[in-house]
C-alpha cells in the first residue's frame, strides 16, 4: 500500500500585498528539498522581498488522491487580440454555449480578482459565494514533481496551468475554463474542457495590459454547486503526463535570438506599426525643409518656436564659450556650473516654488523622481494615459501600481479608498500628450491631500502653453490653494532646449538631489542646453504675448476645423484627430505630406491600437493663412473617413 503524501503550500506577502504562492503534493522524503526550493522562490521573487512567508504542510491519505491525465494540448495563433478572443468564442460555441461572446467579453474585462469567476454557462449568473475572493482551484500538483529529484525554485507556469486545467475540466458540472494571465508581458491564454482539451490561444490581449482573469463555466442544478466548489478547493489531485512546453519540445525548433528580432520587425511591418525617423536639414521651426521641399510643421512640441530663436541660439553659443561643451561629471561631482544654478532659480521663479532641480531630460526626471519617492511598500495611482516616462518611473520604483481611468476622479477616489490606509503617490500628466486635455487639478490635488499621498504633475506640454503667460496648469485655477508636491516639466518642448526639471519645496529638492538616481548617476546637462533653456524662460517671462499668440492660434485653428465639419477639441496646443486604425492614420499623414504639411501619425503603443490618430500641434509662429491652409488640407486628407470622425 502506497504511503501517504503531503500537501505543501507556500504563500509570501509584503504587508497586504501578495508576492508569490505555490503548492505541491509530495512524498514525505521530498519535503525538505521542496521546502528549500519554495523558500528560495519566495525570498527572491521579482514581485519583491516578502516580510511574511507562510508554509502549510498537510497530510493526505494516499487513497484520497484522484489521479488524472493531462489534457491534450493545441496552440492557435491569431493576428490580433480581437481575433484571438474570436477564436475562443468560436470554441465555446462548439461546446453548445449560446452566449459565448458575452462570456469572452466578461473575461477580457476581468481585473484584479485572485480566484476565478464561477459562471452559470447559460444564464451567466455569478455562482461564486464570495465575489471578492472568487473560487480557487487548489490541492493539486503534477505527478512528476513529487519525487523530489527535480524540484526547481523557478515557477513552471506552463505545467501549473496544465495541472489546474486538468483538475477544473474534471470537476463535476464544469463545462469549460477560460483564462487570460494578468501578467502584462504574457499575452497567451487558453480555453480548456474535457472535449476540447487544452487550447492555447495567442494573443488574447495587447502586451502591457494588466487585465486578466479566469472563468469556470458551470452547467447543472444549482444545489450541486457546493459539491463542485468542494472538489475544486479540497479534492487532492495529481496530474500525469504533462507534455513539455510547446515551444521547448524540440530545441532545434526554438528560434535563435536574431530570428526573434527579425520576427518582431516583420510583425511591426505587418501591423503598420513599423517606424523610421524623418531627417530634417533645417532648424526646427514652423516651416522646415523636408526632402528638398518647403513644408509646414504641424508636429513639433516647440510650441513657441524658441528652438530657432536667435537669442536662444546665441545664449547656447555663449554658454559653450564660457563653460565648455560638456560638464565632465554629474551634478554632485564636477557638473554643477553657475549656469545650472541660474537656470534652477529662473524655473523656481517661473513656477512660483521655493526651488527647482534639473535633469538631463524629462524622461530622466520622471524615471528618477518616482522611484526616489516610492518603493515596494507604497502604492502609486497613475492615470491610464500618463506618459511612458511616468510608467517606467512607476515600474522602477517597485511600488504597487494602480491605474485609474483617464482623468476620472471618481474612479481614482474609489481606487484610493480600496487601498486605504496606504502610503504612496498620485501622478498625472498636466496636459495629456496624445489627447491635449487638462487634468482635473482641484479634485486630483484634493484627493491626494485627503489621503496623505504625494501628488505629482507632469507639465511637459503645459509649460509655456497653458494659463496666462504660459505658467502652467496651476495658473488655470487661480483660486486653488493646493499645490502639488512635485511639479515636473521639460525644457525640451515649449522652451526649445533639452532637459527635465522638478519645481518643489527646498526640502523636496534637497531630498531629490540625494535620492534620485538619474540625477546622481548621470552627467549634468550640457552648458549649451542649460544656457538656451535659461534664455528661453526669460523670453517667455518677458514676452507673454508669445503665449497669447499661441493660444489665439489654437482657438483660430479649432474654429477653422469646426467650420469644415471636423469636431476637434483641445485644452492645450495639441489637436488630436482620431482616425481609427494605423493604416488610416498613415494614409492621412501621407496625403498631408503631399500637400506640404508635416504631421505625426500616432499609433500603438503611444495610443490604443484602435485609436490611431493624427496629432497636430499648433505653434505661436503659425500665420493665420497657414492655419487655414492646414485645416483645409486636413479636411481633404481625412475626407475618405469623414463619417468616422464625429
Ligand atoms: C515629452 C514628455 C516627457 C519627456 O520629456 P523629455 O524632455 O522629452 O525627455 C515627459 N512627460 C511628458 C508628459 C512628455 O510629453
Amino acid at each position: 500500500m502506497p504511503s501517504d503524501c503531503f500537501s505543501l503550500k507556500m504563500r509570501a506577502s509584503l504587508g497586504m500585498r501578495h508576492i508569490s504562492g505555490a503548492e505541491k503534493i509530495i512524498e514525505p522524503d521530498a519535503i525538505p528539498a521542496h521546502l528549500q526550493a519554495l523558500l528560495e522562490r519566495a525570498m527572491h521573487h521579482a514581485n519583491g522581498e516578502p516580510d511574511f512567508v507562510n508554509f502549510k504542510l498537510e497530510r493526505i491519505p494516499a487513497d484520497s488522491i484522484l489521479h488524472l491525465n493531462a489534457l491534450p494540448v493545441r496552440s492557435l495563433t491569431a493576428d490580433t487580440p480581437e481575433a484571438g478572443l474570436e477564436l475562443m468564442s468560436g470554441l465555446l460555441d462548439s461546446l453548445g454555449i449560446n452566449r459565448a461572446r458575452e462570456i469572452v467579453e466578461l473575461l477580457s474585462k476581468t481585473h484584479g480578482m485572485r480566484g476565478a469567476i464561477l459562471l452559470d454557462a447559460d444564464t451567466l449568473e455569478h455562482l461564486e459565494p464570495d465575489p471578492e475572493r472568487g473560487v480557487r482551484a487548489t490541492m493539486m500538483d503534477s505527478a512528476e514533481s513529487g519525487s523530489g529529484t527535480h524540484c526547481s525554485p523557478c515557477k513552471n507556469h506552463y505545467a501549473e496551468a496544465m495541472v489546474l486545467a486538468a483538475k477544473v475540466a474534471n470537476a463535476p458540472g464544469i463545462v469549460a475554463e477560460l483564462c487570460i494571465s494578468d501578467d502584462p508581458d504574457y499575452v497567451t491564454g487558453y480555453i480548456a474542457s474535457k472535449t476540447l482539451g487544452y487550447v492555447r490561444i495567442s494573443p488574447l490581449k495587447l502586451p502591457g495590459s494588466p487585465f486578466g482573469g479566469r472563468i469556470f463555466l458551470y452547467r447543472g442544478p444549482h444545489e450541486n454547486i457546493s459539491g463542485t466548489i468542494a472538489f475544486l478547493e479540497k479534492q487532492p489531485v495529481l496530474v500525469h503526463g504533462i507534455p513539455p512546453h510547446p515551444q521547448s519540445s524540440n530545441p532545434s525548433d526554438t528560434p535563435d535570438s536574431n530570428e526573434r528580432i527579425r520576427t518582431a520587425i516583420r510583425n511591426l511591418h505587418d501591423r503598420n506599426l513599423h517606424r523610421t525617423e524623418e531627417v530634417f536639414v533645417s532648424p526646427a521651426s514652423s516651416s522646415v525643409t523636408l526632402h528638398g521641399h518647403d513644408t509646414l510643421m504641424f508636429a513639433s512640441n516647440d510650441y513657441l518656436d524658441l528652438a530657432n530663436d536667435p537669442r536662444v541660439k546665441d545664449a547656447a553659443v555663449e554658454a559653450v564659450r564660457k563653460y565648455g561643451a560638456g560638464t565632465g561629471g554629474s551634478r554632485l561631482t564636477t557638473g554643477t556650473q553657475t549656469i545650472h544654478k541660474e537656470l534652477e532659480h529662473a524655473l523656481a521663479e517661473f513656477k512660483c516654488t521655493e526651488d527647482a532641480i534639473t535633469f538631463a531630460t524629462g524622461f530622466a526626471a520622471n524615471s528618477g523622481v518616482i522611484p526616489a519617492l516610492c518603493s515596494r511598500s507604497d502604492v502609486i495611482f497613475s492615470d491610464e494615459l500618463n506618459h511612458a516616462s511616468i510608467i517606467d518611473g512607476c515600474r522602477l520604483s517597485g511600488a504597487r501600481i494602480v491605474v485609474y481611468r483617464h482623468n476620472d476622479m471618481r474612479d481614482l477616489e474609489r481606487k484610493i479608498a480600496a487601498c486605504t490606509p496606504c502610503t504612496g503617490l498620485v501622478v498625472s500628466d498636466a496636459v495629456f500628450s496624445m489627447d491635449g486635455d487638462v487634468v482635473n487639478l482641484p479634485e486630483f490635488l484634493g484627493l491626494a491631500r485627503r489621503h496623505h499621498l504625494f501628488s505629482m504633475i507632469d507639465e511637459a506640454h503645459a509649460t509655456g502653453v497653458v494659463g496666462p503667460g504660459g505658467h502652467g496648469v496651476l495658473s488655470l485655477f487661480p483660486g486653488l490653494d493646493l499645490r502639488p508636491d512635485i511639479l515636473m516639466g521639460t525644457l525640451s518642448k515649449a522652451l526649445g532646449s533639452e532637459g527635465g526639471f522638478v519645481c518643489a519645496s527646498r526640502e523636496m529638492t534637497d531630498y531629490l538631489r540625494n535620492k534620485a538616481r538619474s540625477y546622481i548617476f548621470s552627467t549634468a546637462p550640457a552648458p549649451a542646453s542649460a544656457g538656451a533653456a535659461l534664455a528661453a524662460i526669460r523670453i517667455v517671462m518677458n514676452e507673454p504675448e508669445r503665449v497669447t499668440r499661441l493660444q489665439h492660434n489654437v482657438a483660430f485653428f479649432l474654429e477653422q476645423l469646426h467650420g469644415l465639419g471636423i469636431h476637434a477639441r483641445t485644452e492645450s496646443a495639441i489637436v488630436p484627430i482620431v482616425v481609427g486604425n494605423s493604416a488610416r492614420a498613415l494614409a492621412a499623414a501621407k496625403r498631408l505630406r503631399e500637400a506640404g504639411i508635416f504631421v505625426s501619425p500616432i499609433r500603438y503603443p503611444s495610443v490604443p491600437e484602435n485609436a490611431a490618430r493624427l496629432r497636430l500641434t499648433v505653434m505661436a509662429s503659425h500665420k493665420e493663412s497657414e492655419l487655414i491652409f492646414c485645416a483645409e488640407a486636413l479636411a481633404e486628407a481625412v475626407s475618405v473617413d469623414f463619417c468616422r470622425l464625429t
